[in-house]
């Protein structure tokens, strides 16, 4: 619940904070910076945290698409934007550990949104529009 300064807590508002980096060391805003040009990279910190743990336990990941505003091509060809567009989704490639040992850890951590492709594998920890949870593949 977000608390406005004046002291009225609004549920319906959620506050858009720009992440603190620092707090996850294995990872660079760069990384997660959108790459049509518009230089943002507004992810949730709920995600970056939850992606962080998964990182401590499964070793280097790869990322391969962050943030992705309204303008990126991929989000251009759906309906509406999806859950990368709120940054609450990353395309990762696990480096060090296996498909199995990383799906049963994001399971455990919680990420709702799951989709296994061929070359990456998207995790998210919600959707503004799409139920969750859910897995699918590409
Ligand atoms: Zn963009």
């Amino acid at each position: 619940m977000a608390t406005l300064l004046h002291g009225i807590s609004s549920p319906s508002v959620k506050e858009i904070v720009a992440p603190d980096w620092s707090l996850y060391p294995n990872f660079t805003v760069k990384e997660f910076t959108c790459r049509c040009g518009c230089n943002r990279s507004d992810m949730d910190t709920e995600f970056m945290h939850k992606l962080q743990q998964l990182r401590l336990a499964v070793g280097p990941l790869k990322i391969t698409s962050g943030f992705r505003c309204a303008s990126h091509p991929e989000e251009r060809k759906k309906k509406a934007p999806g859950a990368h567009s709120a940054g609450l989704a990353a395309d990762v490639v696990p480096l060090s550990c296996g498909r199995y040992e990383f799906l049963k850890t994001a399971l455990d951590l919680d990420f709702v949104g799951i989709g296994v492709a061929k070359s990456f594998i998207h995790l998210d920890t919600g959707h503004p529009t799409a139920g969750r949870p859910a897995l699918w593949s590409y």
